[in-house]
């Protein structure tokens, strides 16, 4: 019996979203835009600044998807620029609690546990970015 492979194995695999440069085009198979090296230079500039911005040891981070783009990023905060001069941040830490069982209360009981562990974890990402807490 054929192996199933499905399309995702070959076109989104790592390897296919390496850039490569041809001359001035700075782009990976995967992406197929002709992305140009300039274009990842302003990019790296462009998220350099807006760490620098945020200040507070947020990092610049740059990827390719049809075109290069940037954002600044540090634990579960990444800020990214929008195209009307706005940014949005995006916080990175609020997860859904799913709990089953024949005891509705256990269910209960179990989902409050997860979200109380989840505050916890919040209060630590918080203070990892550096946020001022009363
Ligand atoms: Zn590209």
């Amino acid at each position: 019996m054929d192996k199933v492979v499905p399309p995702n194995d070959r076109t989104w695999n790592t390897a296919s979203w390496t850039p490569k440069l041809r001359g001035a085009k700075y782009c990976s198979r995967a992406c197929g835009n002709g992305c140009t090296k300039a274009e990842y230079v302003a990019a790296v500039k462009k998220g350099e600044a807006l760490a620098k911005a945020v200040g507070n040891g947020f990092k610049p981070r740059v990827w390719e998807n049809m075109g290069w783009y940037y954002s600044a990023v540090k634990g579960v905060a990444a800020i990214h620029p929008n195209h009307d001069g706005t940014y949005t941040c995006y916080f990175n830490s609020t997860p859904q609690f799913v709990t089953t069982s024949v005891d509705p209360q256990v269910a209960l009981y179990s989902a409050q546990a997860h979200a109380e562990r989840h505050v916890e974890l919040t209060l630590q990402q918080l203070k990892a970015i550096g946020a001022k807490m009363s």
